[in-house]
């Protein structure tokens, strides 16, 4: 490629709203097969709400959510935002807590008023020991819905299922449908459960989903979409996907996003519309049919 022509092209696309840190972004990106998108802060807002919550045990909904609310108090993950929220509006949350922990990917847990409280994903209750197997069809329905099942159990026991959504940014259905009109693939990253992840993808039309990611393991991940020399572009915005973006072909990262992703990044959206996306890639190809 000339110099001049990507220097045309840098400058188209910053006023789009998409700043390529380098050229060679800008020539690489013309190349990709398929885009890779994180799930949530990504595809979604990144603000979930509590939806339901389903008792399961003796306890009431007012007993569970004070406990629950208490906990998720200390946690920074947007889940637990949500769930502070509601729990809020129910009533005052105690504050005699102890032995607070985050299980990052998993959830978290802390003695609340002297009751052990243990809340997150599936995979935090079986390592916990607690038993699931009567809610499954409950979870698996507040999946289907594109829902995201959590667990909640108090003393050793199962108290609530409970579900968070986190909506669609409106930007994204008209982003996928023109990044199939390029020809490309479009896959979705996240930690979130493979029924939730995979009926997200479904309304969306994505075509491959990698769910239950742990927070390490988004490299991995990449690298597994990569297999048979297929070039990828990695959209994220948290600081668990930093590594990613460094790992993929093309890097992207939402200038609304953390600064861990941003400085990992060869491409920064100014916006969070996904639609900055396809503008990226557009100017891309554009500028290097112009060369050849
Ligand atoms: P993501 O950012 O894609 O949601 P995470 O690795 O942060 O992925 O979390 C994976 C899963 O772990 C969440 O979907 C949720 O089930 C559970 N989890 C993590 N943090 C919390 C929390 N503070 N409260 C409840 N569940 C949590
Ligand atoms: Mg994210």
């Amino acid at each position: 490629a000339t110099p001049t022509s990507i220097m045309v092209g840098t400058g188209r696309a910053a006023q789009l709203g998409v700043l390529f840190r380098q050229g060679d972004a800008l020539q690489t990106l013309q190349s990709v097969k398929t885009v890779a998108l994180d799930k949530t802060g990504t595809l979604t807002k990144g603000k979930p709400e509590l939806t339901d919550l389903v008792l399961v045990g003796e306890l009431t909904e007012d007993e569970v959510l004070p406990l629950i609310g208490a906990v998720e108090v200390r946690s920074e993950h947007p889940i637990a935002q949500a769930i502070v929220r509601r729990a809020e509006l129910a009533g005052k949350l105690p504050s005699d807590l102890r032995d607070f922990q985050s299980h990052t990917g998993y959830g978290v847990s802390a003695t609340v008023s002297d009751r052990k409280v243990i809340l997150g994903a599936d995979r935090l209750m079986l390592r916990e020991g607690i038993d699931l197997d009567t809610t499954g069809p409950i979870a698996a329905d507040l999946a289907k819905a594109g829902k995201t099942p959590l667990y909640a159990a108090i003393d050793g026991q199962l108290a609530a299922v409970i579900a968070v959504a986190d909506p669609i940014k409106p930007g994204t259905p008209e982003a996928i449908a023109r990044l199939h009109d390029l020809g490309l693939q479009v896959a979705m990253i996240t930690g979130d459960n493979r029924g939730t992840a995979e009926a997200i993808a479904a309304q969306l039309g994505i075509d491959r989903v990698v769910a239950e990611v742990l927070p390490d393991g988004k490299v991995a991940a990449i690298d597994k979409l990569k297999e048979g020399g297929n070039r990828i572009a990695f959209v994220g915005d948290g600081i668990n996907d930093a590594p990613a973006l460094a790992q993929a072909d093309v890097g992207l990262a939402i200038g609304t996003g953390t600064d861990v992703a941003i400085e990992a990044a060869d491409v920064v959206l100014m916006s969070g519309d996904l639609r900055g996306v396809v503008n990226a890639i557009d100017v891309s190809q554009r500028s290097m049919a112009n060369i050849r």
